[in-house]
């Protein structure tokens, strides 16, 4: 099968071909215009995607040498994300599998942040648990089969991509701040400060408790020196991710022991963090666990997991109605 992939979700227009289970290629286009404004704004974030998607289609399509024709499937995120810009996927999946005849699949973004880990090698055996952490979740997931996943814990609140996020704002960093604080965390001393934090029984997270946490740290502190902030970013940005990082990993090993599973993935675009995949390399070490990190571009928001997803999706013969709607809040 040729399957052409859509991903709208957020603020990442992308398109992929897969053939038979190998995705070819992925391309991205990041919309630029949110980071004046400190966050996604759902209305920019359609219109570019309207801008974008017939570009990157068209590329998607030439570099893997495909022809319309050639085309056996279309899929597209389904939910979770913003309406407007699942619309813009959605509605241009739609019309494409109208015109060509074939079928149309509809993909889970989170489900398919977790078979970003079925692209390249090595990949997870089943049963896996998978950390899925960017700006709008945060979960513990128990993956058994490729569409057999189960949620065992995951955040009341804020996602830990937000944390990340609001912190990074709070120091004057622009948006999204969450890899800026990874790379001036790397010159920093992540013991030089505590916040507080709060903490949620069982294998459920709660961000906003740190987030508050460090803004009262922050305001205390310039009160007494208005520099603060210039003059500790690099200490300021290793202890909150020490924070958030801690807090990610001690969840994750109560799951590790509550299931008896041992090997552990990550997903979603907080992998990315540098100081997330450190910490959880040297656990894996300590506790015996076997680790699956992605490639850097499938972590964040891309096509080439939407493509991967429908794979399994288009096998289990799991495919949508033209009528399918975009789900903004699409249950797991
Ligand atoms: P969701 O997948 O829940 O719908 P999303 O699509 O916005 O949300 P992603 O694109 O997967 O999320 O990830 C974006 C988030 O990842 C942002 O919050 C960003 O700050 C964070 N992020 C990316 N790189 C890093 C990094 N190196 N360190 C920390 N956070 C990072
Ligand atoms: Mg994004
Ligand atoms: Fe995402």
């Amino acid at each position: 099968n040729v399957i052409l992939a859509i991903e709208s979700s957020c603020d990442e227009t992308s398109a992929s071909i897969c053939i038979d289970g190998k995705v070819m290629n992925n391309v991205i286009a990041t919309q630029e215009i949110h980071s004046k404004y400190g966050g996604v704004v759902p209305e920019l974030a359609s219109r570019a995607h309207q801008q974008a998607i017939g570009p990157v289609v068209k590329e998607a399509m030439a570099t893997a040498h495909v022809e319309m024709s050639d085309l056996t499937a279309i899929a597209f995120t389904q939910g979770p994300g913003l309406l407007g810009a699942l619309l813009v996927g959605g509605a241009f999946a739609k019309s494409m599998s109208l015109a060509l005849g074939i079928p149309l699949i509809g993909v889970h973004h989170m489900k398919a942040h977790i078979l970003a880990h079925f692209i390249e090698k090595p990949k997870p055996k089943f049963p896996f648990l998978c950390l899925t952490v960017s700006g709008g979740h945060t979960q513990i997931v128990r993956v058994d089969d490729y569409l057999d996943m189960t949620v065992l814990g995951q955040t009341t609140d804020d996602a830990v991509g937000e944390a990340f996020d609001k912190c990074a704002k709070l120091m004057g960093l622009p948006y999204p701040g969450g890899p800026l604080v990874d790379k001036l965390a790397k010159e920093g001393n992540e013991n030089a400060f505590t916040f507080n934090e709060t903490s949620m029984p069982g294998l459920d997270y709660s961000f906003s408790g740190i987030k508050t946490g460090f803004m009262n740290f922050l305001n205390k502190e310039k009160m007494k020196n208005a520099n603060f902030v210039e003059e500790h970013k690099q200490d300021l940005c290793a202890s909150i991710q020490r924070h958030l990082i801690d807090m990610l990993l001690s969840k994750l090993a109560m799951a590790v022991k509550q299931e008896g599973v041992s090997q552990v993935a990550i997903a979603g675009g907080v992998s990315a963090n540098s100081g997330l995949r450190t910490k959880l390399e040297q656990l894996a070490v300590e506790k015996g666990w076997e680790v699956f990190i992605p490639q850097f571009q499938y972590c964040t928001d891309n096509a080439g997991m939407i493509g991967m997803t429908a794979h399994y999706q288009w096998l289990a013969g799991d495919t949508a109605q033209l009528t399918a709607s975009p789900m903004p809040r699409m249950k797991f």
